[in-house]
């Protein structure tokens, strides 16, 4: 029997304020414990929660960047549990009244391209953090930490239509790039600023129905994701296959065990007993509000993407360059402005093969690079009016990146130029064919390969210099 899996995600993503949901404390990251704490967010009696209407613009920001339907009036509602990080024994969230239901996100490129619906974006308060220091003799007990509540989240529920954990890492690095592009969320996995449950079953491909699922929760990197849920498909297809039937629960992704392991079953499951906020009147938004938000939407990956192959770069090409914003701004510097098709495909690749990998092996980003759009222009520039060799450029684009000076610089000052004067190669091809008899009397006996070997002697002789294209045009003629 045949099986495929069956996926639908909860993402919470912390949206970017300066301060709380329904405070006006901060939401900086690594304070010192408890500093960024008040009556509001410690739950004290008798205070009242005051909305942030920066959160909200945010949350219906990224409605309609995922083509959600905003709506207009919302209510905000009580889940109640107890946990000692939860001062109130109650987080304001929202249930049957979403800010924005809905939407889709499409992921894949050219003919393979799959909306995954968005069945709701609501706006809820974070919970506070617990920190155990249990197994040290000394500090045998667990602290509370309450500057992360009350810190605004929006939970994104997708519908169950992802299909593999390779749909599952392309819709999350798709919807972390959108939010950044919204400037949202910084989407910091390390920080807990965008964090994933997934729900998971598993079916025999052609059936219908869904399976009994499971929620894996506590990943806290894509790839964890990836793993948590390869790992799970096995596990389900092993427990039905040998007869015995999914129970709906609760498992924990153990990154170093590399397994997930039972938390809850569903009869243990919270019943959170959610009721509208007393303390909260319904949210109603003018359409103005609405409406200027919609109209101040920026240029989104799929904006630049389309731009990007306009300008004649390839599908693929494209959509890795529109990948993250910075990227795409100095991709979209680079290209503007400038001759054909090719020269612009020649610059993205020269950004995404040559200076990212560069970048990342030096551990910077690419709005700390020595190396401008401008300058990679020039460099593709110079390639391509002969001045300097393939080759050569490498080497040119080296120096670049360690001194930050310019190819048509370093060109100079190394004495780098292409030697494309024929009479100059004609004297060093002469040489490699006196010297490479060998070469010359296969080439003759029609192995066409050896002319490597002479097209090799001469660039030697002229330190990578000399024009590929002219040196095997004059050994050519020479040898015919
Ligand atoms: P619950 O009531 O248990 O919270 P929901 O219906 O609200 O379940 O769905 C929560 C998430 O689980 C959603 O992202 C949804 O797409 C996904 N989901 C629902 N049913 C399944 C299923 N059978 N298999 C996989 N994912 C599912
Ligand atoms: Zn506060
Ligand atoms: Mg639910």
């Amino acid at each position: 029997m045949k099986y495929e899996a069956v996926i639908g995600l909860e993402v919470h993503a912390q949206l970017k304020t300066l301060s709380k949901v329904f405070c006006g404390c901060s939401t900086e990251f690594g304070s010192g414990e408890n500093t960024n704490i008040c009556p509001v967010c410690t739950g004290q009696p008798g205070v009242l929660p005051v909305l942030n209407k920066k959160a909200v613009e945010f949350l219906v920001k990224t409605g309609l960047a995922l083509s959600c339907k905003i709506n207009g009036h919302s209510v905000f509602a009580r889940k109640q549990y107890f946990y000692p990080d939860l001062p109130k024994n109650y987080q304001i969230s929202q249930y049957e009244l979403p800010l924005a239901e809905h939407g889709y996100l499409e992921i894949g490129t050219g003919n393979e391209k799959k909306k995954i619906g968005i069945t709701r974006i609501h706006l809820e308060e974070d919970a506070g953090k617990l920190l155990h220091a249990i197994g040290n003799r000394d500090l045998d007990y667990s602290l509370v930490d309450l500057n992360r509540t009350g810190v605004p989240l929006m939970e994104i529920v997708s519908e169950p239509d992802l299909r593999s954990p390779d749909e599952v890492h392309q819709y999350l690095s798709k919807l972390k790039s959108i939010l950044e592009y919204l400037e949202v969320s910084d989407c910091n996995m390390e920080e807990g600023k965008f964090r994933c449950d997934a729900n998971i079953s598993i079916r025999p491909v052609g059936q219908k129905e869904f399976g009994t699922k499971a929620e894996l929760k506590n990943m806290n990197t894509l790839k964890g994701v990836k793993d948590a849920l390869e790992y799970e498909i096995e596990r389900q297809i092993e427990v039905v296959s040998g007869g015995e039937k999914i129970i709906q629960e609760t498992r924990l992704w153990d990154a170093n065990k590399k397994s997930t392991q039972s938390m809850r079953r569903k009869e243990e499951a919270h019943d959170y007993r959610y009721f509208p906020e007393p303390d909260l009147v319904p949210l109603n938004l003018d359409k103005d509000f609405i409406r200027d938000i919609k109209e101040s939407l920026p240029e989104l990956p799929a904006d630049y993407t389309k731009r990007f192959v306009e300008a004649g770069l390839s599908e693929y090409t494209a959509s890795v360059s529109a990948s993250e914003k910075p990227l795409a701004v100095f991709i979209s510097d680079a290209i503007s402005g400038t001759g054909d098709a090719k020269e612009r495909q020649d610059i993205a690749n020269w950004v995404i093969n040559e200076l990212l990998a560069r970048l990342n092996a030096s551990g910077k980003t690419i709005k700390e690079s020595s190396v401008s759009a401008e300058m990679i222009r020039e460099l593709v520039l110079l390639i391509k009016n002969g001045t300097i060799s393939g080759k050569i450029a490498k080497t040119v684009f080296e120096e670049m990146f360690n001194r930050g000076k310019k190819a048509s610089v370093i060109v100079k000052e190394k004495g780098l130029v292409q030697i494309s004067d024929e009479s100059a190669i004609e004297k060093y091809c002469d040489e490699a064919i006196s010297e490479n008899p060998k070469a010359v009397s296969e080439y003759k006996s029609g192995k066409e390969k050896a002319i490597g070997a002479l097209v090799g002697g001469v660039m030697k002789k002229t330190g990578g210099k000399a024009n590929p294209q002219i040196v095997n045009k004059i050994l050519r003629k020479k040898l015919s």
